[in-house]
Order: structure tokens, then C-alpha cells, then sequence
């Protein structure tokens, strides 16, 4: 398949690169790691996202070309979607009619383009993009390395999620020796964040339940508004209900301004959350996923629970 990828790049010049809506490290870093592979193959390419970069990615190189948009207009011969695994998820109208290639690593992972590159054994979509500019022979420079390298160190959980192995750190040495700065990288992610999001934290953590191997937390319209708090301050916060220990299985619901229920998952592994979250329309990894809920909140955290007791046993 990555063949196939580079054959139909060759053939093109002209690219416009996005991901999912709210995007997370990988999406921004394989995005802007893959615009400029492009560039350096002697492409024309531009990275569009409906929500912009969050507030702690805007450090990355190249993150200040990126275009906010809901539409992408514009001459482009193809569109590559990367960690994505649906147009509907890019949030962006105007790609319905182009050329498709997407570049996925997710177990829910749909073939949607047409051309669909979708490898759920690698750790990060970054590694992919790695794969494919080494195939491309392109040079790795070091704003692309810390590109990747933020990108594979978000999706591990700084190398501590289940699939990280030993292709992971030879994949991670690749970068840190292409110029690629772990504690540079880390510090711009894990010590950046908004107050807004450590008061929210506050707020989520006073509403913790743990009902046997099962741990929540939730936060309302209204506690957003009284905290200042972004959607993107919501990243990461189920990942205190997981460090818990005899947790399992984590939920992070979010009340939207318009009703509806962002759900977050995550799993130490005897449960696989993926399928939880495709049950009601979402999907992801089966240790991380995530989707979206009718409200009221209450019934939203109600169903979903309902789902994560009745999923396999956890020993
Ligand atoms: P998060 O909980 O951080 O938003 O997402 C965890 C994982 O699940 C990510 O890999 C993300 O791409 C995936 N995910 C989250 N929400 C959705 C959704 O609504 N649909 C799909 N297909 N995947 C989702
Ligand atoms: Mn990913």
C-alpha cells in the first residue's frame, strides 16, 4: 500500500493535508510532518484543519501555515487524510469530490479514499509518514524529526501504552538522531498547559466514581464556562481516572454546548474500548477511543456504562 501512496504523489502536484476535527498529537505532527515531505519531493502542499492547531502544538514547526477552515477551496489534485477514518470526521466540506489517499493506523479504520493505506499495527500514524518518506528518500530534517517525534510521543503515551515496542524506540532513535530534541518536545506538551484546563482538571477530578474495575469523570457546560476552559483542554484528563490503580477501564464524558456527549475511553487492555465506542458510532484504538453521545449527560453516562459492564469480563 505505501507504494501505491508514493505512486499516486509522484503522479500529482498539488496537495491539501488534513485530519480528524480536534485534533490530537498525531494528527497536527503527522500533518505537518507529511506537508513537508511533500515540499522536499517538490510538491505543492497545505495543511487545512476545521478546529486550527491546540493551543500546546502551536510550538511545532510549521504549525503557523496551518489554515483553519470549514471548507477547502483551492486547485489541489488530492487530498490526504491522514488519521482519520472518515471525510465526516475531518469536519471539512470540499473534499467529497477530489482524489482520496488516506493514511490511517486505527483498528476502526475505514477504507473510504481511494487510496486507502491503513496499517493498525503501527503505533502512531507518525510512523507511517516516517515509512513513507524514507521511501520517498526524502531527508529528515529536524523540525520534520520533531514533527514525528511529538506525534509518536503524544499516541504512546510518552512510550507507555500497550503496541509500543522495539520498533518504537529504534523509531524514535531515527528521529532523535535526525535532530529531534525529547526533552525540548516533552516540556512544549506536558508542562504547557492553560490554567483553564488544571482548574477543569480540578472540577473533573471531584466528580471521580470507581465502581469496581470501572473508573469516571465528567465536566458540564457550565463548569467549562466557569474554569475558561477549550475543548481542547479536555485531552488527556480521562488519563487521571486510568491512574488509578485496579482501574481498568476509564470514561471522560463531556457535556457539548449543543446537547450532545463527548466520550472518551481508554482501557489497560482487558477490555477493548474500541468496540464500546463503535457501538455508538465512534471508534479508535482498543485501548483508546472515543465517541459521541445524545445528552442529557446523565443518560449519556448511563448508556455508556451500561456498555463498558456488559463488555467482556475484566479479571
Ligand atoms: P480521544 O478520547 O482522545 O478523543 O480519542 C481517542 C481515540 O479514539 C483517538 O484515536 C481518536 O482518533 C479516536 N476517536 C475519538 N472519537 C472518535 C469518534 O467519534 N469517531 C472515531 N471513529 N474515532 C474516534
Ligand atoms: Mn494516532
Amino acid at each position: 500500500m505505501l507504494e501505491d501512496v508514493l505512486r499516486q504523489i509522484e503522479q500529482r502536484e498539488r496537495f491539501v493535508l488534513t485530519s480528524h476535527a480536534r485534533p490530537d498529537g498525531d494528527a497536527i505532527g503527522s500533518a505537518l510532518a507529511c506537508c513537508q515531505v511533500l515540499r522536499s519531493m517538490g510538491k505543492q502542499a497545505d495543511v487545512v484543519l476545521h478546529d486550527g492547531v491546540p493551543r500546546i502544538y502551536r510550538a511545532l514547526p510549521f504549525a503557523d501555515q496551518v489554515v483553519q477552515a470549514s471548507v477547502v477551496n483551492g486547485p489541489y489534485e488530492a487530498a490526504i487524510i491522514l488519521e482519520c477514518d472518515s471525510i465526516h470526521r475531518t469536519r471539512l466540506q470540499g473534499l467529497e469530490d477530489r482524489f482520496l489517499i488516506s493514511i490511517d493506523h486505527h483498528v476502526s479504520g475505514r477504507p473510504f479514499a481511494h487510496v486507502n493505506w491503513i496499517d493498525p499495527h503501527a503505533v502512531a500514524t507518525a510512523e507511517m509518514v516516517f515509512r513513507l518518506a524514507r521511501e520517498a528518500g526524502v531527508k529528515f530534517s529536524p523540525d520534520i524529526a520533531t514533527c514525528l517525534y511529538t506525534a509518536l510521543m503524544t499516541d504512546t503515551g510518552s512510550f507507555m501504552f500497550q503496541g509500543t515496542n522495539e520498533n518504537t524506540f529504534a523509531l524514535a532513535r531515527e528521529l532523535v538522531l535526525a535532530g529531534a530534541d525529547p526533552a525540548h518536545c516533552a516540556r512544549g506538551i506536558y508542562f504547557a498547559h492553560s490554567e483553564a484546563k488544571i482548574r477543569l482538571l480540578g472540577e473533573a477530578l471531584r466528580n471521580l466514581s470507581i465502581e469496581g474495575h470501572l473508573g469516571w469523570i465528567w465536566v458540564t457546560q457550565k463548569q467549562m464556562e466557569q474554569c475558561g476552559a477549550r475543548d481542547e483542554d479536555c485531552e488527556g484528563l480521562v488519563n487521571y481516572v486510568l491512574s488509578v490503580g485496579g482501574v481498568e477501564v476509564a470514561a471522560f464524558f463531556r457535556e457539548m454546548p449543543e446537547g450532545r456527549v463527548r466520550v472518551s475511553l481508554r482501557s489497560k487492555g482487558k477490555l477493548n474500548v474500541a468496540h464500546v465506542a463503535e457501538s455508538f458510532g465512534g471508534g479508535g484504538h482498543e485501548c483508546a477511543s472515543g465517541c459521541s453521545v445524545g445528552g442529557p449527560l446523565a443518560e449519556a453516562v448511563r448508556q455508556v456504562l451500561s456498555q463498558l459492564r456488559g463488555g467482556p469480563s475484566v479479571q
